[in-house]
């Protein structure tokens, strides 16, 4: 072999990750990029999501911003409200996120996202879809990845492949194998939070005038209270006003661990928020019964590696995070560019050395752990904070919130320009070129 772009890559799963990972590897060229998906089509949640300057420079590299950012707000300001009294704990203007920063912070559909990840991949000749195909196995990681593939309504059969990159999510089979095989067991964590995901459409709205200003609005709104709060937002051109919560998890505590999903009882979410505002109150209201859907917010304890022989992990299968920076998915496709800029780098006289591509793999090891491990940290931290009940904690936090920012801080993470600043900036592709030579060369 004598050109990288000839490389087979075979990605598990079409998530964001999935998506992303091998839309980079076609843009930066590879020929042959198999994608197998347990799920007969993309099937996305109803849900919105955050896209972050971060990752939208990253969706514009890959050709996809347009579709993307035609229909998201563009955020101007969060609003950090007290649950219980909707008073405003916090107001901080965001109005300069793409000139500071290059790029908008987008608030969007998931199926928005996905959906044009997915065409940008229809688009190269290069990916070849293969849904309701899961992965069994890994029968090996080195020197060419071997793995056993099951057709939904066919028998098993193999492939064999130079790269393997596992973006299978928090249940990862490849990432279960790989910590068997150095000896540690594959490790969740109870995070013992859930989350309710709610979309109200505006025709269920219009009737409520303060609802509809939230929904006319640029603006993210928070309402925190003791270990539970909900953020919301506008996406699809304003036209559905996206929550999303964090509560105690009791529904699935005394589940089994690959119980993610669950249709909940709206007198249970009442009950979950019934010291909250009657704002958010009419808001839950609006959610016909039967349609209340709880997710399990789950974590990993922190893994030894992502890589192993000629294959990576890559999004929530290595580094699941709770959701209260907003940069699960954001990290899970920038995971994908990266890779598909230090693989391109491989030198042309060992491209059939599977040490090489073990290395290179670690290179982008090396580029992400730490700064996805910060990211899942804060997010963790900043969940801890928003959930403070009362007591000598939370008036400090809340002290806090009044100074709006002006000490370059906030306690909501998400908002703190500190911490924006460290994110947002932060090119992945760009460092991974500017540092791939040294870091390759310490390993
Ligand atoms: C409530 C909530 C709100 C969030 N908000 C945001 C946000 O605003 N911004 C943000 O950036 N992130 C957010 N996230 C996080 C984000 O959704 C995830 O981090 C991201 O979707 C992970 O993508 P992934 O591709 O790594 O994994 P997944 O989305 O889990 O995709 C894995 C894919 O692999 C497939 N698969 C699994 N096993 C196999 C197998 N054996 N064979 C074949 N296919 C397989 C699955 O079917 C699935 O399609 C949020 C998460 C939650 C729970």
């Amino acid at each position: 072999m004598a050109d990288f772009r000839d490389l087979r890559i075979v990605v598990i799963g079409a998530g964001m990750g999935g998506l992303g990972t091998a839309l980079a590897f076609a843009k930066k060229g590879f020929k042959q990029i198999d994608v197998y998906e347990t799920a007969s089509n993309l099937g996305f949640v109803g849900a919105g999501i955050q896209m972050p300057p971060n990752v939208v420079r990253v969706l514009d590299r890959l050709g996809v911003r347009e579709p993307i950012q035609k229909e998201a707000t563009d955020v101007k300001a969060t609003s950090i409200r007290q649950g219980s009294t909707n008073e405003e704990l916090a107001h901080v203007e965001m109005p300069d996120i793409a000139e500071k920063y290059g790029f908008p912070h987008l608030l969007g559909h998931r199926s928005n996202l996905a959906g044009s990840l997915y065409e940008g991949c229809k688009r190269e000749p290069a990916i070849k879809f293969h849904f309701s195909t899961s992965l069994v196995r890994v029968e090996s990681f080195s020197p060419k990845p071997i793995i056993t593939l099951k057709p939904r309504d066919g028998p098993e059969y193999q492939v064999e492949t130079d790269i393997l990159l596992a973006s299978d999510g928090i249940k990862s089979v490849t990432r279960t194998q790989m910590l068997s095989l150095l000896g540690t067991s594959s490790q969740e964590e109870d995070t013992g939070q859930a989350a309710y995901r709610i979309m109200l459409h505006r025709s269920q709205i219009a009737h409520d005038p303060e609802m509809v200003a939230l929904l006319d609005s640029d603006t993210v709104v928070r309402w925190v209270g003791e270990r539970r709060h909900i953020i919301a937002y506008p996406v699809s051109n304003h036209d559905i006003y996206n929550l999303s919560s964090a509560h105690p998890d009791t529904n699935f505590a005394s589940a089994t661990s690959a119980t993610y999903t669950t249709k909940g009882s709206k007198a249970q979410m009442f009950e979950v928020f019934k010291d909250f505002c009657p704002l958010v109150h009419r808001m839950l209201d609006l959610v016909p019964d039967g349609e209340v859907c709880e997710w399990k917010l789950r974590i990993h304890r922190p893994l030894p590696t992502w890589v192993y022989g000629s294959a990576a992990l890559v999004g929530d299968a290595c580094h699941p995070t709770l959701p209260h920076l907003s940069q699960g998915a954001a990290m899970a496709i920038e995971d994908g560019s990266v890779l598909a800029e230090v693989v391109s780098r491989i030198p042309a006289d060992k491209l059939n050395d599977a040490e090489t591509i073990s290395k290179t793999l670690k290179v982008y090891e090396l580029l992400r752990k730490p700064h996805c491990s910060e990211l899942v940290d804060l997010a963790t931290h900043s969940g801890r904070v928003l959930h403070l009940g009362e007591g000598k904690a939370k008036e400090e936090r809340d002290r806090e919130f009044r100074q709006n920012g002006k000490t370059g801080s906030v306690p909501d993470k998400w908002a703190s320009p500190e911490v924006q600043r460290m994110i947002y900036s932060n090119d992945c592709v760009k460092v991974a070129q500017e540092r791939f030579d040294e870091l390759f060369a310490s390993l």
